[in-house]
């Protein structure tokens, strides 16, 4: 059978779902893809920090919607008094103009035959019968396809009414602001804020634009909005550097902490990008996996349409396959999460204390990558002196 007997709705043109369409269009097959928004990109909810070795494996090249790159991080234990700085010579990330970047995969993906439908909202997806599906869009319009890829993002609205449970603490509020007049930033460095007290359940982040003008956020579970006030008020690393900065642009959205908790397949549908989790748990960050996932959906898919089968059956092929790739990785990620949300304020203080030694700040130098992450992880969770920190920190 051809492609073109079956017809392949997108919902959500976000990167991840754009970058499917253009890695199906690859393989010679033209999907329809509904935006609820105007305009791509925007509204804004992102911090935009991207590893080059992801976006290179991805074929992305240092494009205009690069705004700066950095060397490493600096983590900053609750107190401030302690940081570790996690630095290599060369760049590791770059900084993204968010809306650009997705601006650039709608022009790549509509100038070569993707149908991008914007002001597109999906109220609602139904089976008008076992194979076909209805999908309600805008005002009363209605659309028939064969099968549906759920590219929505983080609210998951779309994903419950295909019948998927999420779990409760799978997502975080995060709120971020892009402020201009800041004094000492470090342009090479994004700065990480560690502690409850700061954000509730995650942390606090200072992402560098230029020499004065910074993303400066948090996720959290309780009060984001008012976390980040405090932050900026209160942070001894932060409130004498902020005092003349001026709010450019306030951004929230959702992080997702739980990884893939939900099944990301069933009849006829499928899920990638933020609704299917693929977001590390450690970081928040879902561009570079969220399109690793998209790549292994859209060669299932490919196979699928031989046959025209789309049963969870033959979908289920794109679960096992994630999990072959990237199972791994999101496992040590998720542990590694668990360990530091049971961490109270003092216990990191300790461990950002005990971390910052040479011995440690080596292996992660060494080991560390910004999306595969499991080598680090196991590396440093086993190593008996990180068990030993971790114990003076639990028994502190
Ligand atoms: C504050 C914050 C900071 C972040 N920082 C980073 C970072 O530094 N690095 C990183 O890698 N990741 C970061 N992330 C995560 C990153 O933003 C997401 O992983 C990424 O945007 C996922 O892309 P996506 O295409 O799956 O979803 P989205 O980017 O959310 O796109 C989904 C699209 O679907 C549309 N849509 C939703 N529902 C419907 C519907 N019913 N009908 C039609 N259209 C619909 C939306 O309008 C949107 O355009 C951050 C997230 C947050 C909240």
């Amino acid at each position: 059978m051809s492609s073109e007997d079956f017809k392949i709705a997108v919902i959500g043109a976000g990167p991840v779902g754009l970058f499917f369409a253009l890695e199906l269009l690859k393989r010679g097959i033209i999907v329809d893809v509904f935006e609820e928004h105007s305009r791509i990109g925007v509204p804004k909810h992102c911090a935009g920090v991207v590893s080059i070795g992801g976006l290179n494996k991805l074929c992305f090249s240092d494009g205009k919607y690069v705004l700066n790159k950095v060397r490493g991080a600096l983590i900053h234990s609750p107190s401030g008094k302690y940081s570790l700085k996690v630095a290599r010579r060369d760049f590791q990330a770059y900084i993204l103009d968010r809306e650009a970047f997705d601006q650039n995969l709608y022009y790549e993906a509509t100038s070569r035959g993707v149908r991008v439908f914007l002001n597109s909202f999906v109220k609602d997806v139904t089976k008008t019968n076992r194979k076909t599906w209805r999908i309600a869009v805008g005002k009363g319009s209605t659309r028939e396809y064969d099968l549906i890829v759920d590219a929505e993002g983080a609210s998951l609205k779309i994903a419950r009414s295909l019948g998927v449970r999420v779990p409760k603490d799978a997502r975080l509020p995060a709120i971020q602001f892009e402020l201009k007049g800041i004094q000492d930033i470090d342009e090479d460095f994004v700065e990480v804020f560690l502690g409850n007290r700061w954000a509730h359940g995650f942390f606090a982040w200072l992402v560098p634009l230029c020499s004065t003008e910074a993303r400066v956020g948090l996720a959290s579970y309780t009060r984001p909005r008012i976390m980040l006030d405090y932050l900026l008020h209160k942070h001894p690393l932060m409130r004498n550097r902020v005092k003349r900065a001026k709010i450019k642009e306030v951004n929230a959205g959702l992080v997702i902490v739980s990884g893939p908790a939900w099944r990301f397949f069933g009849d006829g549908y499928i899920m990638v990008g933020d609704a299917a989790g693929h977001v590390k748990p450690t970081t928040g960050g879902g561009i570079v996996f969220g399109m690793l996932g998209a790549k292994v959906a859209a060669e299932v898919i490919q196979e699928a349409l031989k046959s025209g089968d789309f049963s969870r059956a033959v979908l289920k092929k794109y679960s096992e396959l994630w999990e072959r790739n990237y199972g791994g990785e999101f496992k040590a990620m998720k542990m590694a999460r668990r360990i530091f949300t049971r961490l109270d304020d003092s216990k990191l203080e300790s461990l950002i204390k005990a971390l910052s030694r040479e011995d440690f700040l080596e292996v992660i130098e060494k080991f560390g990558d910004m999306d595969f992450q499991r080598s680090v992880i196991s590396r440093i969770l086993l190593s008996p002196r990180f068990l030993f920190s971790l114990l003076k920190a639990f028994l502190a």
